[in-house]
């Protein structure tokens, strides 16, 4: 599994995503970024978010 802490991107949120590849990881955090953060996630912003993916049990 991989997971991001939406924190980790810079806001003040508690929320993980996880999934079981990058991919899906950064497709979920685009989502929650979207809905929750009113955030477009750019091709620079994928960028930097899928650098702080991490490894996860
Ligand atoms: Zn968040």
């Amino acid at each position: 599994m991989f997971e991001l802490k939406c924190k980790d991107v810079g806001f003040d949120c508690p929320a993980v995503v996880r999934g079981p590849t990058k991919e899906e990881v950064l497709k979920q955090a685009a989502e929650h970024a979207a809905k929750v953060h009113n955030t477009q996630v750019t091709p620079e912003l994928a960028g930097k978010v899928s650098a702080l993916i991490r490894q996860a049990e």
